[in-house]
């Protein structure tokens, strides 16, 4: 089916065009027509499925038919969680309306940064804000912006804007946009939080649902291997020169791993960077950069980047460190294989993360075969549940994460 199909007029189908958008993945063949109609939309879809241009350009088609006004009222504003993302969204949108006639005018904002210069992008007003809630309020409240006249509100990746804990921030941004209004929100993931969220702002939406390995999504091959947690550097390194990986990404649990295996990793001849949030956005959008440019091979990350990221053909994700939790696996391995490439991810487990990942894959429902490399076969094995101190392992009760896991190992769940 072409992007004609859908609804969208000439202008829109060539921007799709230019981006060699040639057939609508799943997500934009069923969200493009209901967005251009004008209803809500609950979308549940992973980045990487094409969700941007699903949104984009019903947005776009729906702000040229309208008229714009001197100087210009901000009518489409989209809430992303993270700075990365938000670049990401923007981009696309200026990629998709470079071409009309009467140009539309995008401004992006994020925390992190000196507010002046967004301040001063929003002169003369802004036809669409793509922006970070915690940014976003500090514009309104510098009086730079009004959202009274937005038409359509997205927020792009719900549950990690609950995550990263923005639910003030958008009860309050609700209550200064128009009840009258298009919303349009899009998850991976649908916690009680969410679908609470989605209950508040959505008004009989049409809903949505993508799975992470329908036809345009990702084919992601899934592995396990087990090894000694001391000896994970040593087989990182002989799988990136085995497998002659050009570019990884690999996650890890705290940012100072983040910085210490990248070290480790250039030590031995490869070239990688750490990614976390303690790093300016500079250095951050360098490492991105490199990898994308194949001047970097490695770059090493904690959760900040497992969300939003669109690097195109990455091969291979690797869980150096395993997430905390299912949710986060999911965002983690869906940094490969994107827009129906095949993508790898490994998980590296060891006896201590077993039950763990058990927990993981029993959430996630699936199971992977647990591989050993020759060399690396781990001398520790996993902590059986009936071998648990009968205190659990981190405090003197079980916690409910505890009992789970030993459920998750005995296969009960
Ligand atoms: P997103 O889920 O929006 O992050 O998009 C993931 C990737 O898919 C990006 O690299 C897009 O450029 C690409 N993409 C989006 N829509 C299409 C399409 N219809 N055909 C081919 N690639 C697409």
């Amino acid at each position: 089916m072409p992007f004609a199909a859908l609804g969208l007029v000439p202008a829109l189908t060539r921007a799709a065009g230019t981006q060699n958008f040639i057939v609508p993945t799943a997500i934009q063949a069923a969200a493009i027509p209901a967005i251009l109609r004008g209803q809500d939309v609950l979308g549940r879809a992973q980045t990487g499925s094409g969700k941007t241009a699903a949104f984009a350009l019903p947005l776009l088609q729906r702000l040229i038919a309208g008229r714009s006004e001197t100087p210009r009222k901000l009518r489409a504003l989209i809430l992303a969680p993270t700075r990365e993302l938000a670049v990401q969204i923007s981009e696309v949108i200026l990629a998709l309306s470079r071409s009309f006639p009467q140009p539309l005018k995008t401004v992006v904002a994020f925390g992190g940064i000196s507010i002046n210069p967004q301040m001063m992008d929003l002169r003369g007003g802004a036809d669409i804000m793509v922006a970070t809630p915690g940014r976003l309020l500090d514009l309104i409240d510098r009086n730079a912006l009004k959202i009274g006249d937005v038409q359509t509100l997205v927020l792009d990746e719900a549950d990690r804007l609950l995550d990263l804990g923005f639910a003030d921030e958008i009860n309050r941004i609700l209550s200064l946009l128009p009840v009258f209004r298009q919303s349009l929100l899009f998850s991976a993931t649908f916690p009680d939080s969410v679908q609470r969220l989605a209950d508040n702002i959505l008004l009989n939406p049409t809903r949505i649902d993508v799975e992470a390995k329908s036809d345009a999504g990702p084919a992601i091959v899934q592995r396990a291997i087990e090894v000694d947690s001391r000896r994970r550097g040593e087989l990182l390194t002989r799988l990136i020169h085995d497998n002659g990986w050009t570019r990884a990404l690999v996650f890890v649990a705290t940012q100072n791993e983040a910085e210490q295996l990248s070290y480790l990793l250039c030590h031995v001849g490869i070239n990688a960077a750490p990614f976390h949030g303690e790093l300016s956005q500079r250095k951050r959008s360098a490492a991105l950069a490199d990898l994308n440019s194949h001047a970097l091979q490695v770059v090493i990350a904690t959760d900040v980047a497992a969300r939003g990221l669109d690097i195109p053909q990455l091969p291979v994700v690797i869980n150096y460190d395993l997430p905390r939790s299912a949710d986060d696996y999911t965002h983690r391995i869906g940094r490969t294989g994107r827009a129906g490439e095949s993508g790898l991810a490994i998980n590296l487990v060891s006896a201590e993360t077993e039950a763990h990942f058990r927990l993981i894959e029993n959430r996630n429902k699936f199971r992977l075969p647990r591989e050993r490399i020759a060399g690396f076969e781990p001398a520790q094995t996993a902590v059986l549940p009936a071998a648990v101190p009968a205190g659990g392992i981190k405090g003197k009760r079980k916690s409910r994460k505890d009992k789970a896991r030993e459920a998750a190992a005995r296969g009960e769940t």
